[in-house]
């Protein structure tokens, strides 16, 4: 028996909670790890309160991201004692994931932790620092120097936003932060935003070209704010989108693509191929001091989880939520 959290689906509804779950539980794979830590993202949030159908396996446990270390690994990549990271693949939507303090999946999935992060520093980086450190990748391939001008980062005080802000600021970009909570100014400028805008100025109907401001954008809202992000990008500028906060939508037009020829790059961290994986996290593990990560993440324990997530939900929740799945 292990504790975690178990979301269920039957005649008596769609329903999350921590329990005691049985070893039969664990599903197939060829490597067991003891979980140390788990993260909540928005997307674990979603499928614990049942808000989005991003379970589609019941019973399951959710948590797209853990940190832990090897029991057994009967396909030879990993050794028992070996201490290991994960991040998506489907774990936490179709197999069980991180948010328990033991889980069985497939070794392929998984990169060992980079030598210079702990397994709760991993975790208070999680999916959204990996995200947000895909989406610097794709604005440096697409040739986005500190020089090149202001970079625009949306969903500032979210996980992704903080910490597309922190890499931004630390690799010498000029980083305009935008958000709906001005009271946090003093958090994002501290992570290293040199100026806040107002989220409204971009989430409601624009133009489909407005003034060029942003040399790259790193976007994890959607909807209208991606398409005004798009239509205030300048000329041969890339839009990293990888998020949707605010909506599914992109209620716009392809004057900035066609006229501006503005790139937009669609960021997925899922399914991203294992030496994307590795590069990302050796240059988290680089660029990411341990006082940004204490700054940016609040821990919880295995109890809080799911009231916790539909806080985040409501966007009450600033930065990340590490996940102490050993402390109840
Ligand atoms: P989060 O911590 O909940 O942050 C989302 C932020 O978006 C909020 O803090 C808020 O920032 C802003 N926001 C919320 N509702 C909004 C609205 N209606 N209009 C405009 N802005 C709004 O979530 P996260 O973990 O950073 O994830 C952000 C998004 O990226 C989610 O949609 C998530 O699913 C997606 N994501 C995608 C990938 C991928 O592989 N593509 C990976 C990770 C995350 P302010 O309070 O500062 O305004």
């Amino acid at each position: 028996m292990f504790k975690g959290v178990l979301i269920e689906k039957d005649e008596q509804g769609y329903r999350a909670a921590l329990r005691d779950i049985d070893d039969t539980l664990l599903m197939d794979g060829d490597t067991l790890i003891k979980v140390a830590y788990s993260t909540l993202n928005y997307k674990d949030a979603l499928a614990i309160t049942g808000k989005a159908p991003v379970v589609r396996k019941f019973p399951l446990i959710p948590g797209i991201d853990l940190a832990g270390t090897v029991i057994s690994c009967s396909s030879g990549k990993f050794k028992a004692g070996d201490e290991v990271l994960l991040n998506g693949f489907g774990v936490g939507e179709v197999h069980s994931g991180g948010l328990a303090q033991k889980t069985q999946l497939q070794s392929m999935w998984l990169i060992a932790l980079p030598k210079t992060l702990s397994a709760k520093q991993a975790m208070a980086i999680g999916t959204a620092g990996y995200t947000a450190m895909l989406c610097v990748m794709a604005l440096e391939k697409h040739g986005v120097k500190p020089d090149s001008g202001e970079v625009l980062v949306t969903g500032a005080n979210g996980g992704v936003g903080s910490y597309a802000i922190a890499i931004l600021a630390k690799l010498g970009y000029s980083v305009v932060a935008a958000t709906g909570r001005m009271a946090e100014a003093q958090y994002l400028t501290a992570l290293g935003a040199s100026e806040i805008i107002d989220r409204h100025t971009l989430s409601e109907p624009g133009k489909p070209l407005a003034k060029e401001r942003w040399a790259g954008v790193v976007d994890s809202v959607g909807s209208h704010t991606l398409v005004n992000a798009c239509a205030s990008t300048k000329y041969g500028g890339i839009v990293a989108a990888c998020g949707l906060a605010q909506g599914m939508d992109l209620p716009g037009s392809v004057a900035p693509f066609i006229l501006r020829g503005v790139t937009l790059a669609g960021i997925d961290s899922v399914m991203r191929p294992l030496h994307d994986r590795i590069e990302a996290w050796d240059r988290l593990a680089k660029v990411l001091s341990a006082n940004t990560l204490e700054q940016v993440s609040t821990e919880i324990g295995l109890a809080q989880v799911c009231d916790t997530a539909q806080r985040l939900l409501d966007g009450q929740v600033r930065g990340r939520i590490l996940v102490n799945v050993n402390q109840l």
